[in-house]
């Protein structure tokens, strides 16, 4: 059974609850974490409180160390920790070593910020007073984390709170804790002081909730669904915590008739089905200008078909399962719906047949066409591999429509026209636009979304100022 990791020490929950992990290729049993209650919580956060402080007077030097060991130790362990992640979350095992690669890249990144964090020096008007603005940790943080990316979407929150000086204990999805917790322990084989860091196992409705509510929790970073998100906030509000809050996206492509269209059919095949399509920037509207449409079509289609599916741990399988049964449920709802509506599928839109598929929760790559724009699959997060393409006339039209979402996260436009994307960019109401480039979030660059896609950044120096306060002092000579 793989534990907790509290006060540096790996614990079972007070009442012994545990909880099954399982193979979504395979349904196997892969191993039990602990199932904690709010008792186990309590104890959790009341050790980062008590380890918070003398992390803070830490010299930055120390911070970044242990942030730069760990990337090392995590390369040097990537190949069982990435197996770890293809077994209970079900992506490839190629995907699963990016990420692992892109969490390590992330820890250095920010341990390269640690002594460049400054403060003010301001002068007032009375002229024998001055000021000072000097830069805090906001003290025991928590992270909650979703099942898609259970390794990055932890190493976004961890590197820039550490590095700050915070403590801060970690709640996994209750689907995907083990890779987690293997990380949380390379953090201390890297000397993390015990206390700092901890993770506790358990379901949001539990652990979650307890922090949500802890007053000695003082921020929340969240990523997960948008409807989870709103009762994070609320929550949270009541206590007056600082929240960070990553949520669902709908990202629009747009390809416009001068792009490059191999490229473009390229980005969209992996933009959409890369980790089976669950991934909040994925490409999840495609908009072809009219003219081109049929001409890529016929480069992309083929690529979709080629896709195999199939158990994450094969070397020639490019996409693995849904995460979870009813995920596969809700995807294949979602396409039903829209071709009860009216669409066409052109590829897909039904689950893989023979022995091999038989106990997985795989499903075809899916690319559907006339699809009503009021259909789920449109107005919704869809967090699996079925992408809807439209025709449009032009590039308004296809802003229009991009725009035409409760969510803002990523986009994509492509032309060879530079001058006209960026206008298209400064028009699309998302929080990052890429211009003939793939949807990935890049380290050095803030990433959160526009309208009901998140509240707050991740990545890039500003992640940093949601984990630290600013405090005035004001110095008078005697
Ligand atoms: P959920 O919102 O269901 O869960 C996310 C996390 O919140 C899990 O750890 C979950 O625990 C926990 N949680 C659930 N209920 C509560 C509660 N009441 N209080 C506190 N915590 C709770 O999201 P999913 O796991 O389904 O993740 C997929 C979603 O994440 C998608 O919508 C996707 O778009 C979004 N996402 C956003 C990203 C972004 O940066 N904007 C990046 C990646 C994903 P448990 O597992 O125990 O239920």
């Amino acid at each position: 059974m793989a534990k907790m990791i509290v006060g540096g020490e790996h614990v079972a929950a007070r009442d012994g609850a545990v909880m099954e992990i399982h193979n979504p290729a395979t349904g196997e049993v892969v191993d039990t974490v602990p199932r904690a209650s709010v008792e186990d919580v309590r104890q959790a956060v009341d050790v980062a409180y008590e380890a918070w402080r003398k992390w803070a007077e830490t010299s930055a030097a120390k911070r970044a160390e242990v942030l730069y060991k760990t990337a090392e130790l995590v390369r040097e362990n990537i190949k069982e920790i990435a197996t770890l992640e293809t077994k209970e979350q079900g992506k490839t095992l190629r995907e699963s070593q990016i990420e692992c690669s892109r969490f390590a890249e992330n820890l250095e990144y920010y341990a390269g910020l640690a002594n460049k964090i400054r403060g003010e020096y301001v002068p007032l008007a009375e002229h024998d007073k001055y000021g000072l603005v000097v830069k805090q940790p906001v003290g025991v943080c928590a992270a909650i984390v979703p099942w898609n990316f259970p390794v990055s979407l932890m190493g976004n929150k961890i590197a820039p709170a550490l590095v700050a000086g915070n403590s801060m204990v970690v709640k996994p999805a209750s689907t995907t804790p083990l890779a987690a917790i293997r990380l949380v322990q390379l953090f201390h084989d890297a000397g993390l002081p015990a206390g700092v860091l901890n993770i506790v196992t358990g379901p949001g409705g539990v652990v979650g909730e307890e922090l949500l509510v802890n007053p000695k929790v003082r921020k929340i970073a969240f990523t997960g669904e948008t409807v989870t998100g709103k009762h994070v906030m609320e929550v949270a509000a009541r206590e007056v915590k600082r929240v960070t809050l990553e949520l669902g996206g709908s990202d629009p492509m747009i390809v416009c008739d001068d792009a490059d269209l191999d490229a473009a059919a390229s980005a969209a095949s992996v933009g959409r089905f890369f980790n089976c399509g669950q991934a909040c920037l994925a490409v999840k509207r495609l908009y072809l200008f009219d003219s081109i449409a049929d001409t890529f079509l016929e480069k992309f289609l083929p690529k979709v078909e080629r896709l195999k599916v199939g158990n994450g741990l094969s070397p020639d399988v490019r996409t693995g399962p849904l995460h979870t049964a009813k995920q596969r449920e809700e995807v294949e709802e979602m396409v039903q719906e829209a071709i009860a509506g009216g669409a066409k599928p052109l590829a897909g839109a039904k689950r893989p047949e023979g022995e091999e598929y038989a106990k997985g929760n795989f499903y075809l790559p899916t690319v559907l066409v006339d699809v009503p724009p009021d259909a789920r699959i449109v107005r919704e997060e869809c967090f699996g591999p079925a992408l809807p393409v439209f025709r449009v006339k032009d590039l308004d039209d296809a802003i229009a429509q991009a725009n035409d979402s409760q969510y803002g996260l990523g986009s994509s436009i492509w032309t060879n026209n530079i001058a006209k994307a960026r206008e298209a960019a400064e028009r699309i109401e998302a929080g990052y636009t890429w211009i003939n480039n793939l949807h990935v979030a890049y380290d050095e660059l803030p990433f959160g979304g526009f309208k009901q896609s998140g509240y707050g950044k991740e990545h890039g120096v500003e992640a940093l100022d949601y984990y630290m306060e600013s405090k005035s002092i004001v110095i008078a000579t005697p």
